[in-house]
């Protein structure tokens, strides 16, 4: 038996613990926990490189202190091509950055990889894609099916992190500096590593897949990357069932986290920043899947208006605001009779508790009674709402399935509620209701609130075609629901 102490560590958020639950203290995942012998003991979850270790025998150089006020560089950024995705990087690629790209497995993350690889390839860069998923065939065979026919991409299907390093240190002209200029056979470094759940380092006894092998990999390929100013995208699948370490065990370890999220059947997906150093968080991009891979969506709006139809109760569309993108979105409710004890609520898209504050504040405020009824709410097409802006709407849909009337046509709702039932202001009113305007959208109902905003007037004269019911409080909404 080994004399080593073992300890256990949650695959869902990485927290380590010294005795077994079935139940994660610190995340609540349930069945997380899995036993791991950490090389040194459990205090030593991540293994200290090689590269640390030989320049901690170096003689310690001292720190170059500056002054706050010098020139500032911008980072040299390698625009990808695909629009989306470099918006939702901030502009492209910094170079020598690290990026984790998260999402469900078959979600497509290898498939924007790949399309990803061939626009940098087209542009001269140096491509390198380790695959521990699939064989080199296999790749090739996907590539074949994408219509990528890139010589520049070079593949190599391994998960031995150590070999990884080894083979692409001896690159000529890999040790460089971002100063120098781009060009052929001086070209930047981009390595993919398709899927870090897959890659292990040998010292290290767990199990590929398990935090400490996630984590220690990942630390590995980082400081080597960041050493060689090797720009490095990682592959990292979320489980649900917590049998492999997710992306949230190294979102503190990059700079830039991305999740590529999406329904399965649905043929489109959104690319999210969580995270990024050289960008916005919460920026989104939206593909659609179709047989040849993904490809952009300019104008996502209208991809998720599309079943709208402006005569039914029981919808009402938002304006939101992704990141600093304005997106419309359709929320749709559903009110019917129960006869349980505790009627459900069942949401899709967004936050359940919200959903129980807003049928508290119309019971309360409004005097719509949803107790005895069940209630679903859904955002149509699989998009995930988390601003309070979308309260309004979500009032109005509420209203509307219950009442069975639709809303005056072509209107939008902003608005935040408060428990009180006042309709409180929203930030950016300005980009919602201009790709309002954009859509042909024509009524909006916006807080009173804005109005003391001083761009409101000015907004009204940019936008003449809009018409705008100004709302205080959820009782003046009964206005908009009354049968003629
Ligand atoms: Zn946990």
């Amino acid at each position: 038996m080994s004399t080593k102490k073992s300890a256990f560590s949650c695959q869902s958020c990485g927290a380590i613990h010294f005795k077994w639950a079935g139940k994660c203290p610190d995340c609540n995942a349930w069945n997380s926990m899995v036993e791991e012998f950490p090389e040194g003991g459990a205090s030593h979850f991540t293994r200290i490189s090689d590269e640390k270790k030989s320049t901690k025998n170096s003689s310690t150089k001292k720190i170059e202190l500056v002054a706050l006020t010098g020139e500032a560089q911008d980072f040299p950024r390698i625009k990808t091509n695909i629009g989306e995705l470099d918006r939702v990087l901030g502009g492209g690629l910094v170079q020598g950055s690290v990026v984790l790209i998260g999402g469900d497995p078959g979600i497509g993350k290898s498939t924007l990889l790949l399309q990803t690889a061939e626009s940098l390839a087209k542009k001269k860069n140096q491509i390198i894609y380790i695959s521990g998923e699939e064989s080199v065939d296999q790749i090739r065979l996907r590539a074949k099916r994408m219509n990528v026919h890139e010589d520049a991409i070079q593949l190599a299907a391994t998960t031995n992190v150590s070999e990884i390093i080894e083979s692409i240190r001896p690159l000529p002209g890999s040790l460089r500096s971002p100063t120098l200029p781009q060009g052929e056979g001086n070209s930047p470094v981009i390595v993919i590593i398709d899927s870090i759940q897959t890659m292990f380092i040998e010292e290290l006894s767990s199990a590929p897949g398990t935090v400490s092998q996630v984590r220690a990999a990942a630390g590995e390929l980082t400081i080597f990357a960041k050493k060689n100013n090797i720009t490095l995208l990682i592959v990292s699948h979320v489980t649900k069932d917590g049998q492999i370490a997710g992306p949230k065990v190294l979102e503190h370890m990059v700079d830039t986290v991305l999740y590529f999220e999406g329904e399965k059947d649905l043929h489109f997906r959104i690319l999210r920043a969580v995270k990024n150093r050289f960008g916005a968080a919460n920026e989104i991009g939206v593909f659609e899947m179709n047989e040849v891979g993904l490809s952009e969506v300019s104008n996502p709006s209208e991809l998720f208006l599309t079943s709208y139809e402006h005569t039914t109760s029981g919808t009402a569309v938002f304006a939101g605001i992704e990141g600093t993108r304005p997106l419309l979105a359709e929320i749709q409710a559903l009110v019917s009779p129960s006869f349980m004890p505790t009627p459900r609520r069942a949401v899709v898209g967004w936050d359940v508790n919200r959903l129980a504050m807003i049928i508290a504040v119309l019971n309360s405020r409004f005097g719509l009674n949803l107790f005895d009824k069940e209630v679903y709410l859904n955002v149509v097409g699989g998009l995930k709402i988390e601003e309070t802006a979308a309260d309004l709407a979500v009032a109005c849909a509420l209203i509307s399935a219950a009442r069975d009337i639709a809303l005056p046509s072509s209107t939008i709702a902003i608005g935040e509620i408060g428990l009180t039932g006042e309709i409180r202001m929203v930030s950016n009113l300005e980009g919602r209701l201009k790709e309002a305007a954009k859509l042909g959208f024509k009524h909006c109902l916006i807080p009173q609130a804005n109005e003391k905003n001083k761009n409101f007037a000015a907004l009204k004269k940019v936008l003449p075609e809009l018409e705008f019911s100004l709302v205080k409080h959820v009782r003046d909404l009964g206005k908009f629901f009354r049968k003629n």
